[in-house]
């Protein structure tokens, strides 16, 4: 994983459509117990939506964007489309779109991926394309919107559901 995953790094998760290897890795884990093995000496971060089966699930999704839209696809597409899609996938539907866009607005920390090293910002944007904008897979993937435009369209979504009663 370290040298096929193409970073010179283990601490991930998973590594997926490398340029050298179609291989799927995913790091030493517990099967039984659905998770993977932390690196660190905590639990990983949003453990509770990323057991091991996500780990699989969004790496197969670099595997099957890579078939369908080009080996070189991790360098063609932005990285928000890229790992939203993938965390879209493997998330297997477990995301509050809504309660994950109310963190965006406030400029919540989870929702910032280079201070938070999560994909739930690239999550938010695709699922915006394809469940508010009802965009197909391919029209995302043939013309994707650049990062800015999409942060104006989430800034002038306004969710269904109101947050001030929780
Ligand atoms: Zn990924």
């Amino acid at each position: 994983m370290w040298f096929y995953g193409g970073r010179f790094d283990a601490s991930m998760g998973g590594a997926a459509a490398g340029i050298v290897v179609e291989n799927v890795f995913i790091r030493a884990s517990d099967i039984a117990a659905n998770r993977i093995y932390s690196p660190g000496p905590g639990p990983i971060a949003d453990a509770d939506q990323r057991p091991l089966s996500y780990f699989i699930a969004h790496e197969v999704t670099h595997s099957d964007v890579a078939r369908r839209f080009g080996r070189l696809m991790m360098l063609r597409y932005p990285m928000w489309l890229v790992e939203g899609y993938a965390d879209y996938v493997g998330k297997g539907g477990d995301f509050d779109f809504d309660l994950n866009h109310k963190l965006f607005m406030e400029g919540d920390r989870a929702m910032n991926f280079g201070s938070s090293g999560l994909y739930r910002e690239f999550h938010l944007k695709t699922a915006y394309l394809l469940d508010k904008q009802r965009k197909t897979l391919s029209q995302v993937f043939s013309d994707p919107p650049g990062d800015a435009q999409v942060e104006t369209w989430l800034r002038e979504y306004r969710p269904l559901r109101d947050f001030k009663d929780r």
